[in-house]
């Protein structure tokens, strides 16, 4: 075993220039090559591709990694022959005999990896050849698209399970995600059917990203996104937005203003997503603004910023969306606007869905209720005054659940779940928790921030840049707290006395003593509670939608919605009970928070000659990639480019030194990159 792992790091170096496999990585491959099943749970950009292609070159066989991405399967797999593993892909986008011809070479053993659809799954011809080839695994990327309870159900993934039990021959099966909650990981588990399987769940915390939420009035919106874009004009960044009609208005805006933003949405053609898709990876269209149909599967490293215009559905889709920002380790900024219409727009979106295949009515009431808790969640984040990286690792389960942490100093635990006859206790259990949205600040304090994180760039000079911690716009202070405790008080006495049989609107109406027939013909006008409180109504209205995301007050769904007491109603008679509410300052011209810079991978440690040198082996990058028809990303990240501007390398040994310089890369590009790094001069010190 021992001696694959050597081999595995060995193929690490060689073909992705990577010097050590992260934590999470580090055991996946393992359990792997030791033929176990495994659940891996890793966040966006922790590095989860590695965790199966590396075992493809290691282990006898093909591996077979089924991914939901046929429009970037042509580009995955030129990444990894681009590292010299020899990858095929097959889908819908190959005409007939090119399917034909890949399936013939698969059956010689010509490919280490191959990518699919799910769908192919089902087709005879295919299931035919896989029961006679050698597979060495089976890899479920984006695993959480098996299950009805995640924001990104496939049922195409649910003849996955199907299709590995009908195999002569088992290979090992890894299932790959970055979700959170304990009843999808459940799901994962029993509808691949997965046998004993190691469960390996990375810290979830990225230090390099910046989380800042701002509550912004419709109206407000545009002002303060381009207040924050012109302070990043040089820099590549996502606006993520809830509908299509505002994807329409805030890219034409930003064309207005003459940035080079283009857009992404359900209701384009097939044609104009793709180019407009390439146009944002080739960096011709830096900024892209989408609805959440975009982004899965985008190895894009240098972007710098992802802006939400509305608030999404979950804490786990905003952490999916906010964490493509940065994936190579450098400084990255996540900021989320939103406004009280957006939680109305998310409860209409629940509501409406109709998506529940497959599902009785009962069964469909379940998912939605499941959804309403994990907007609440998110609505939680948009409120809470406590550290929001906090608030987010909490609801991955680290920090406030200690049953659920992984040892300490360690970033990974490998835990027996479920699977087979596996009933096992397991690190899950509990791990998938509802946040905790007290307030607290405890992702700043290193004693708590025990789940470990990964640094993507290990390497000397990029650890320094990416490790200096960069918190919240809670932490920073930008925003006035008002104490709102009396308010609160008066709110629960004022539920408490209705009993629960009164919306929103009633039991502010009651608070504030309004004259009104509706509260004449209930009788409410004689309750003690009745006029309590002087507070302004929007107050009222914002602290009882506090209340609920707290959890202290719960509201119903559906047409009339009732507000009741929720689970921790009982906290809120205690006399240590407080409540803060935050208000965000108005937009000033070039920023309100006044976030630090955005900076370019390693800029920050760059001199001038060196960022030149730098924005020349971008343009010799861009050159060669429009050359091979790749993106720029697959011939090397930004964050190769910036340590070659740092270290100047001029032989081939230095070069194959730097992070993700591999070998087959050295033999391709190291020339046409020694020779630009030599021909420009080294910078020489200006008094
Ligand atoms: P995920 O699929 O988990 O979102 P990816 O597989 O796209 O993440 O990897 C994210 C980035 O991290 C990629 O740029 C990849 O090259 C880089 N990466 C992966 N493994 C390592 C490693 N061991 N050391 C350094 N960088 C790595």
């Amino acid at each position: 075993m021992d001696q694959k792992m050597e081999q595995a790091r060995a193929v690490l170096a060689s073909r992705f220039g990577y010097d050590a496999f992260r934590p999470g990585q580090e055991a996946v491959v393992s359990a792997l090559l030791s033929g176990r099943d495994v659940l891996a749970v890793m966040p966006t950009g922790a590095g989860k591709s590695v965790c199966y292609q590396v075992p493809a070159v290691v282990m006898e066989g093909m591996a077979l990694v089924v991914s939901p991405l046929v429009s970037l399967m042509a580009d995955q797999v030129r990444a990894v022959q681009e590292a010299g593993i020899r990858g095929a892909y097959l889908n819908s986008t190959l005409a007939p005999g090119q399917q034909a011809e890949v399936l013939r070479r698969a059956a010689e053993g010509a490919y280490d990896l191959m990518y699919v659809a799910p769908e192919r799954l089902a087709d005879p011809r295919f299931a035919e050849f896989a029961r006679t080839a050698r597979l060495a695994l089976i890899a479920v990327d984006e695993a959480h698209c098996v299950s009805q309870w995640g924001q990104d159900f496939r049922p195409s993934y649910l003849s996955i399970g199907q299709f590995i039990a009908e195999l002569p021959v088992r290979p090992p099966v890894a299932a790959l995600t970055a979700t959170a909650t304990d009843l999808v990981r459940r799901d994962i588990v029993r509808l691949l059917g997965l046998r004993d399987a190691a469960c390996t769940v990375t810290g979830f915390d990225r230090p390099n990203l910046r989380f800042a939420v701002e509550r912004r009035e419709p109206k407000q919106k545009l002002a303060r996104l381009d207040a924050f874009i012109d302070e990043r004009r040089a820099e590549s960044g996502i606006v993520y937005c809830a509908k299509r009609a505002t994807v329409e208005e805030v890219c034409d805006h930003l064309r207005e203003r003459g940035i080079a933003a283009t857009r992404y949405h359900a209701g384009l053609t097939a044609e104009e997503r793709e180019r407009n898709q390439r146009a944002f990876v080739n960096d011709t269209a830096p900024v892209m603004v989408a609805t959440n149909a975009f982004g899965m599967g985008i190895d894009k490293s240098n972007v710098s910023y992802v802006v939400h215009y509305n608030m999404p559905g979950s804490v786990e889709a905003y952490y999916q969306e906010a964490g493509r920002a940065g994936r190579d380790g450098s400084p990255a900024e996540c900021l989320l606007l939103w406004c009280d219409g957006d939680i109305a727009t998310g409860r209409f979106f629940i509501e409406q869905e109709s998506t529940h295949e497959g599902l009785t009515a009962e069964e469909a009431e379940v998912v939605r209720a499941s959804r309403r808790r994990m907007l609440e969640s998110m609505v939680g984040y948009c409120y809470t005054t406590g550290c929001l990286r906090a608030y987010i690792l909490r609801y991955f389960g680290e920090g406030g659940h200690d049953e659920a942490l992984p040892s300490q100093g360690g970033a990974t635990e490998v835990a027996p779940y479920g699977g087979a006859g596996a009933g096992g206790a397991n690190l899950l259990d509990g791990a998938a928790c509802a946040p905790d949205s007290r307030d607290g600040h405890a992702a700043c304090d290193p004693t708590l921030r025990r789940g470990g994180s990964w640094s993507a760039l290990p390497t000397e000079e990029n650890s320094a840049s990416s490790s200096a911690k960069r918190c919240c716009s809670n932490c920073d202070g930008e925003f006035e707290a008002v104490d709102v405790t009396a308010e609160a008080r008066a709110i629960m006495r004022c539920v408490q006395a209705l009993r629960g049989r009164f919306g929103k609107t009633t039991v502010v109406d009651v608070l504030r003593g309004a004259d009104t027939e509706n509260l004449r013909q209930w009788g409410l006008v004689n309750l003690p509670v009745y006029g309590t409180s002087e507070a302004r109504r929007a107050l009222l209205m914002e602290v009882v939608e506090l209340l609920a995301a707290d959890g202290y007050l719960a509201i119903t769904e559906g047409k009339f919605p009732l507000v009741g007491f929720g689970p921790r109603y009982r906290e809120a008679a205690e006399p240590d009970f407080a409540l803060r509410i935050k208000q965000t300052p108005k937009v000033r011209k070039g920023s309100a928070a006044k976030p630090p810079k955005a900076a370019r991978p390693g800029a920050a440690d760059l001199g001038a000659a060196d960022a030149e040198l730098f924005e020349r082996l971008r343009a010799l990058r861009l050159l060669l990639a429009q050359e091979a028809a790749v993106p720029p990303y697959v011939i090397f990240h930004d964050a190769t480019l910036a340590a070659m501007a740092a270290a100047r390398p001029a032989t081939e040994e230095e070069l194959l030194a730097l992070p993700g310089v591999g070998e087959k890369k050295l033999a391709t590009y190291g020339k046409a990159f020694l020779e630009e790094i030599a021909s420009v001069p080294e910078a020489t010190e200006v008094e």
